[in-house]
């Protein structure tokens, strides 16, 4: 009985100490992540200094390793703010519209030499628009957009011609040359035999991708590459090129090293090359039609937002 009596003064005792610690500092880790969700902070340690909204972040903690930055800091830079689409596949603020459907404004005919990239010519561009789409027009070249890109995160809806012609690579073949050399395969992907590093969504002649999601012929499908643009110095790679991509929401490559530009029947390599260039579709004289195009250039962590 003694015993009995003598446990439950200790287990008293143990809670109100625990009461008394929470209430003097409410946020501290263990509890809710930390933003305590009352909004009411804490006073940041003994009490006795400026009250500190740990709402916002705490400076009494350790450094992220290899960053300047403490754990969960107040003063790190918040990033941008951008809008989304408001409809679905509409574009975020911060993109580059580079096609919606109805003109060829910011593209420019182009021819995609391998493996030294993008020779741009003057005048208009041969594809032709139509009802919301523009559509390859065989013979007329490739076309490249006016701007120039490095590190890009890009949205591509297309599709297949929806009548079956050809076979293998001579089946709705196009493709998405980012910076101009590094292709990320357009081809029809349904019940379409051929070499699997030349299927759709894969880097060509690279890396196959990791499924095969393709719809039927004329069905719209959807782009999505993370581009992250090789640092060269004349002749030396300082850092290859990394791409991610999801081709109808499904992962192909993430973050997979390039080899060097695209080349056919040959093996990969670097060549020297300007740090941003021009995004090219290939025409391969197939009728493969395009129907949105955006960009959105990759900032830096810990960027601020500009006010
Ligand atoms: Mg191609």
């Amino acid at each position: 009985m003694r015993i009995r009596y003598f446990s439950m003064l200790v287990a008293t005792a143990a809670a109100i100490i625990a009461i008394s610690a929470y209430a003097q500092n409410p946020g501290a880790p263990g509890g809710s992540g930390g933003r305590g969700g009352s909004g009411r902070g804490g006073r940041g340690g003994s009490g006795r200094g400026p009250a500190v909204n740990n709402d916002l972040g705490y400076t009494d903690t350790p450094l992220v390793p290899g960053q300047q930055w403490h754990v969960h800091d107040p003063a790190r830079p918040h990033p941008p703010v951008v809008t989304p689409g408001e409809n679905l596949g509409d574009a975020p603020s911060d993109a580059i519209i580079l096609f919606d459907g109805k003109d060829l404004s910011h593209w420019q005919p182009a021819t995609q030499v391998m493996p030294t990239g993008p020779v741009l010519k003057p005048g208009a561009p041969g594809w032709k628009v139509e009802n919301g789409y523009m559509e390859v027009v065989l013979g007329s070249g490739d076309i490249a957009t006016k701007e120039k890109f490095g590190d890009v995160q890009l949205h591509v809806v297309f599709a297949e011609p929806a009548e079956i012609r050809g076979n293998s690579q001579n089946r709705g073949n196009s493709g998405i040359f980012l910076q101009g050399r590094y292709e990320t395969q357009v081809l029809d992907g349904w019940n379409n035999p051929t070499y699997a590093d030349g299927q759709i969504g894969a880097i060509y002649g690279q890396w196959p991708p990791l499924a095969n999601p393709a719809k039927k012929p004329g069905e719209w499908q959807t782009y999505d590459i993370i581009f992250e643009a090789p640092k060269m110095n004349g002749e030396t790679v300082i850092k290859p090129a990394y791409v991610t991509v999801l081709l109808n929401g499904v992962l192909m490559h993430v973050h997979k090293e390039l080899l060097g530009p695209t080349v056919h029947r040959a093996a990969a390599k670097y060549v020297p090359q300007p740090d941003e260039d021009v995004l090219l579709l290939q025409n391969h004289n197939t009728l493969v039609r395009y129907k949105y195009i955006w960009a959105r250039r990759l900032g830096a962590y810990d960027t601020p937002e500009k006010k």
